[in-house]
């Protein structure tokens, strides 16, 4: 489409005249109407949105470190500028037009780099786009996975926690009234997740990304399954129609489907996130994880069920909970068959009241402490073997939640009933909720 702004001032009669005029043209003519770039630790990514889908040429210059892009028939709405907190390999952007019919766009580089590119078709966000992924030599070898590999055979390690900020880059994820960005708040909530993971004994945890670029859905449980993870929390804030819907949620995959139309548009809204942020799916790939999935895990269901009951147990006690149970959705990145994954919806970016705490530091170190609560008494109750928890059981702790009573207690610790009161000094059946409890190893 033409943006008629641009062309404002002049006479209704001669917009039309040069709409003609350029139709007949030039038919693929299309406007560079915005452009992005994104660096993560394996690449850059430059993205130019164009209002038509374009042919177009890349290639690569020396001395220096160039890449240049031709675009047939091509025009630029407003001036490129480089957001030079993002740009990565990328030093400078220039254009001009060689010749009548080609727009020509330069990236300057840092370094040598290897190419890809692709075209997106729009989306809700975005018109067409061309994407260029820029594989620097420095970067290549990087990943962002290579110090945090949980060493199994080492004794007393520390069990593993993979903490996945959702959306990205491309991808913003959900759009407060405030335009509060649900991939700017996440991120934000994971950073303080992983402080608060890492200050636990025994416990450490690691981003899946650490910066504002997208990382596939897949590739995000594929980082957890490298590192060999004994967890996987994805981070995300909910939006919805209604504004005064509120609260956090707990999922966990369900095996079929969804268990309500709000969780399956929930998983339609999370897993478009592909879509948007460069990577389409693949079916088959699809196929093959639930067979994965189907084949083997029942166990890792049955933990991720549990470690999903102890994280909405602990937010219980601090936050504002959506739901009183635990949902089950469809959700790509919670597919892998040998890691438990959980992904908790914080709060709803779409409610008013929440979209400001979501930007607040309070909430989200409370949100993180939550999490972590959950998590710790997840990992106290069933310890990887050969891990610091399952050697030092003996001091571990167990916070009172809402719902827990003295026997299920006792009971999901293994330990007997008068065991726990005793060591504990309760005489009543009374406890409350926040109590700390002591619990016992043998
Ligand atoms: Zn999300």
């Amino acid at each position: 489409m033409y943006k008629l702004k641009v062309l404002e001032p002049v006479s209704k009669r001669l917009i039309i005249a040069t709409l003609l005029l350029l139709t007949s043209l030039q038919v693929w003519a299309a406007q560079v109407s915005g452009f992005r770039v994104w660096a993560d630790p394996a690449k850059t990514r430059a993205v130019l949105d164009l209002d038509h889908k374009t042919s177009y040429k890349l290639f690569t210059l020396q001395n220096p470190h160039r890449v240049v892009v031709d675009l047939k028939g091509s025009s630029i709405e407003t001036p490129l500028e480089l957001d030079k907190e993002h740009a990565g390999v990328i030093t400078g952007v220039r254009y001009g037009q060689p010749d009548k019919d080609t727009l020509r766009v330069v990236f300057d580089l840092s370094e040598s780099a290897e190419l890809k590119s692709f075209l997106l078709d729009p989306t809700a966000q975005y018109s067409h786009r061309l994407v260029i992924d820029l594989f620097a030599k420095s970067s290549r070898q990087k990943s962002s996975m290579t110090k945090h590999v949980a060493d199994i055979s080492k004794p007393n390690r520390d069990v593993l926690i993979a903490v996945d900020a959702g959306h990205g880059g491309e991808d913003p994820g959900a759009i407060g009234k405030k335009k509060t960005r649900e991939k700017d708040v996440v991120l934000q909530i994971a950073r303080e997740l992983k402080k608060a993971i890492d200050a636990e004994p025994g416990m450490q945890a690691v981003l899946t990304r650490k910066g504002d670029y997208y990382v596939p859905l897949r590739e995000r449980y594929e980082i957890a399954r490298k590192a060999r993870a004994d967890l996987f929390v994805s981070i995300h804030a909910d939006a919805f129609s209604k504004r005064s819907v509120r609260g956090s949620s707990v999922f966990v995959l369900s095996a079929r489907g969804a268990s309500s139309e709000f969780a399956r548009l929930l998983a339609d809204s999370e897993n478009a996130s592909d879509l948007v942020g460069g990577v389409t799916l693949s079916d088959k790939d699809d196929m093959l994880a639930s067979v994965l999935l189907d084949l083997s895990q029942s166990a890792t269901r049955e933990a991720s069920n549990k470690v999903a009951g102890d994280i909405l147990g602990a937010l219980k006690r601090s936050v504002k909970t959506h739901k009183n149970h635990v949902g089950r959705a469809n959700f790509m990145m919670l597919k892998s068959p040998d890691v438990p994954s959980v992904l908790v919806e914080t709060a709803f970016i779409s409610n008013p009241g929440e979209e400001k705490r979501l930007t607040e530091k309070e909430f989200q170190q409370r949100m993180a402490r939550a999490i972590t609560h959950g998590v710790r008494n997840y990992f106290y109750s069933s310890p990887p073997p050969g891990t610091w928890i399952a050697a030092n059981r003996a001091d571990s702790r167990h916070i009172v939640a809402r719902g827990d009573t003295l026997g299920t207690i006792a009971n999901r610790y293994h330990i007997s009933l008068a065991r726990l009161r005793t060591v504990n000094k309760i005489r009543g059946d009374v406890i409350h909720v926040g109590r700390e409890l002591i619990i016992p190893t043998s």
